[in-house]
């Protein structure tokens, strides 16, 4: 369908009826997978029990782990939403070559839904992102459909806080507008590096701080699949995630009853010649500085 956007024209206050895009429904895990791509979505909504006892929290803490999906991130989701969006809209078909600039995650979830579909697939690596990398309307809105849903669904309905960080800022977007639809007093919480331009207002991002090894998050662009009328910075993926929903639920005073969702976009594997490394963790003084920060390294 040629009329169906490939860009983001969706505004958050348009009723969902009169969305220009094309919306699915989360569907349930079946018994046996015809292929890989089914073990995309659906990933675990898991109860933390410790940290938060340990942080003095009352309200209750899960986490949506993202890094279960079948290439272990929350990208797999947008990658293989993409490709079928775009498959709908015509625009690509079986045999084509698929060309996507990405660091990270993301060329995971293409190359993983093009290898399973049958087209070739070629990922680069941008010395310094551009602005096309993120105009996918297919980003926010896997979230939109199927990540929300099912955290409602999870939920029962019931979410006093989201906590999600923020790089191109689809996952929150696509999160937020849902959720606040259904919820509309859940606080929508967006964790970003200092150094990233990402905060409103601006002189939240007034910072000495110019570079930031954490991968996934941050920007130096405003990415426009961001909406950023619906998150707050603190400072700061799922380890800085997790860091700054403890500090923004003491802030916020969230109590006993009350329900904190925090996303966990990957895991570990991504880096482990980073985080593992007591080598690269030294040179960096991260190992002293774990040390100091009691809680946060149990997390990471
Ligand atoms: N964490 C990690 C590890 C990521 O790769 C990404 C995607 N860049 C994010 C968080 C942020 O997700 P989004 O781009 O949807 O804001």
């Amino acid at each position: 369908r040629p009329d169906l956007p490939s860009k983001c024209t969706y505004k958050p206050d348009t009723p969902l009826e009169k969305s220009p895009h094309i919306h699915t429904k989360p569907q349930p895990k079946p018994k046996i997978m015809p292929n890989i791509l089914s073990n995309i979505g659906n990933s675990p909504l898991v109860r933390l029990n410790r940290i938060p006892q340990q942080e003095g929290l009352q309200c209750e803490v899960l986490v949506k782990c993202e890094f279960f999906n079948a290439g272990g991130s929350v990208k797999d989701r947008i990658g293989l939403r993409m490709i079928e969006d775009a498959e709908a809209r015509g625009d690509i078909k079986p045999g084509d070559v698929l060309i996507e600039p990405t660091s990270g995650n993301t060329g995971i979830g293409i190359a993983l839904a093009s290898a399973v579909k049958g087209y070739r697939c070629i990922i680069v690596m941008p010395e310094k992102m551009s602005m096309e990398k993120y105009r996918n309307a297919s980003n926010p809105i896997a979230h939109f459909d199927c990540t929300a849903e099912e955290i409602l669904d999870g939920c029962d309905g019931q979410i006093d806080m989201l906590v999600a960080s923020a790089g191109t800022g689809g996952t929150i977007a696509g999160l937020s507008r849902k959720i606040k639809m259904k919820c509309p007093n859940c606080k929508v919480v967006g964790v970003d590096p200092s150094g990233s331009i990402l905060a409103q207002p601006e002189t939240l991002n007034k910072s000495d701080v110019s570079f930031y090894e954490v991968e996934g998050i941050g920007y130096d662009f405003i990415p426009t699949v961001l909406t950023r009328d619906v998150r707050k910075r603190i400072r700061g993926s799922s380890g800085s995630a997790l860091y700054c929903a403890i500090q923004a639920a003491k802030d916020a005073g969230l109590k006993k009853g009350q329900r904190m969702v925090v996303i966990l976009p990957d895991s570990i594997r991504n880096y482990m010649s980073k985080f593992l490394s007591d080598d690269w963790m030294s040179q960096r003084d991260f190992l002293e500085l774990e040390q100091q920060m009691e809680p946060s390294k149990e997390w990471c």
